[in-house]
């Protein structure tokens, strides 16, 4: 008899989730994951996946204008939120069922429901059953946050913003981030007269300045208002469905659809992390150390319940680190370094290593090369959109410790250059690469 009922109990079958039950099955282990909503997670079933397709969806408002310049006639075009939406839907119900194949043919059991935690070895299903673990996977995400200001229950979050009825006339999108710029830029494409509040003066902290100052140049451009230094003081649901938003330092503002996107907060309350001793950090997510281990030595934690970098790719490296270092005889922790990310607005803007700022101010001496340039088909559409990119270089040795994009498929581009700023390459290779002519991408090694 085995001294536990599983190997592995993973609570929550989102993207960190789903990786390290399915390599700890792959490894031997007997693994049982409870998911209390959907397997896939945030990213496939409510984030990444299905945003991205928004984000294509919209972009056809530009390029059909555009296909005009280069001799198209289009007739009797129109848009249809709800084919989108649920072409969009259908597509998440498809990988919700790969998923959940996936984990099955790993032979993990999936138990639709609530865990909690009993202790070191032991969780407690909502229907009451006790089950044991020789170790316990936390794997249970963020949410979004949504500011305490009175009327705050009749905003929406990105949850939401997938099953709309219909696209509002007048949108108002709380906070300067990733999800704010995104769905700004997708609802602004869909005919949507769309405002961003931010309570501070500056757009998507962390990126470099000269990518989030073209990004609020193109958007006001594209239609887009912005409100700076506007915290919420609340929303007032008017007889007609209306809502009237106060904020300090702006007027009250009328609007059709209030979208909180003022980032998410780790799901940790009610887990029963006190019955292991479990203890949060100061922003309220599970503390663990390089190889995801809590302050319990059987209870691992991975993904956005951590609070170390809110990405699902992150979250895949560490549940597959934490299976690897468990079941797979090889220690393994994920390196912090280097992570490339992108925010997928209109354009989208892409950027791994030091900012021009940061490396300023951590390396003293730095090098900075930059294309500000107009794409070729923009050129011919007539759209006066320029993208900006930039490499930032170590003073003494031309090492690049950043590169920043801004302009059409920076995201798809820029993975590819991440690859040699993670290696440690100088500026001069990048010289010594010839360029691939007509494309975007070659700026990249033709910068002065
Ligand atoms: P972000 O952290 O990107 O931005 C949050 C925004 O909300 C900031 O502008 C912040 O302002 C503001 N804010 C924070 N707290 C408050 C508050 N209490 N009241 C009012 N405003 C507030 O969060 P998002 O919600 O956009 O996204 C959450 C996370 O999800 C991201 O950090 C990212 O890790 C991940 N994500 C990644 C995507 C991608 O990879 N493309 C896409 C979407 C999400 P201030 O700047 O002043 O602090």
């Amino acid at each position: 008899m085995a001294e536990y009922d599983y190997d592995l109990f993973t609570i929550g079958a989102g993207s960190g989730g789903v990786r390290a039950s399915r390599v700890a099955a792959a490894h031997g282990a007997r693994v049982a994951v409870a998911e209390e909503f959907r397997v896939g997670g945030t990213c496939v079933i409510r984030g990444c996946v299905p945003k991205k397709m928004l984000v294509y969806g919209a972009h056809f408002a530009e390029d059909i204008q555009d296909a005009q310049q280069f001799g198209w006639t289009i007739e009797g075009c129109s848009f249809d939120w709800k084919s989108l939406r649920d072409n969009v839907l259908g597509d998440v119900d498809r990988l919700n069922g790969l998923y959940t194949e996936t984990l099955e043919n790993h032979g993990v059991t999936i138990l639709h429901q609530r865990a909690t935690i009993a202790g070191p070895h032991q969780v407690t299903l909502a229907d009451g059953t006790a089950i044991t673990a020789k170790y316990i996977l936390i794997a249970t995400g963020a949410r979004p946050h949504i500011p305490d200001c009175p009327g705050h229950e009749h905003g929406i979050t990105s949850n939401e913003a997938f099953h709309l009825d219909a696209i509002p006339r007048r949108m108002l999108i709380a906070g300067g981030g990733y999800i704010a710029n995104e769905f700004a830029g997708i609802f602004n494409e869909f005919g949507a007269s769309v405002t961003i509040i931010n309570r501070s003066d500056q757009l998507l902290r962390g990126y470099d300045e000269a990518m989030r100052d073209r990004l609020l140049q193109i958007s006001l451009t594209k239609g887009i208002a912005f409100r700076f230094n506007a915290a919420f003081r609340g929303i007032e649901k008017r007889e007609d469905g209306t809502l009237l938003v106060s904020m300090t330092n702006h007027d009250d503002m009328e609007v059709d659809c209030v979208l909180f996107a003022t980032g998410r907060v780790p799901n940790v309350e009610g887990l029963g992390l006190e019955a292991a001793g479990i203890g949060l950090t100061d922003k309220g997510a599970i503390a663990v150390d390089a190889f995801s281990k809590t302050d319990c030595d059987s209870i691992y934690a991975v993904g956005d319940v951590t609070g170390r970098v809110q990405l699902t790719p992150v979250a895949i490296r560490e549940g597959q680190a934490v299976a690897d270092t468990l079941f797979g005889g090889q220690p393994t922790s994920v390196s912090y370094d280097c992570i490339p990310s992108a925010v997928f607005s209109h354009p989208p803007i892409a950027g791994v290593g030091m900012t021009e700022s940061e490396a300023r101010n951590r390396l003293g001496s730095i090098r900075v090369y930059q294309s500000d340039f107009r794409p070729m088909k923009h050129v011919v559409a007539g759209r006066n959109e320029r993208g900006l990119y930039k490499m930032i270089c170590e003073g003494d040795n031309d090492r690049i410790v950043g590169i920043h994009m801004i302009g059409p498929d920076a995201p798809e581009i820029l993975q590819a250059a991440a690859v040699a700023v993670k290696a440690g390459l100088t500026k001069a290779d990048f010289d010594a690469t010839m360029a691939i002519h007509p494309t975007m991408a070659e700026e990249l090694v033709l910068m002065r």
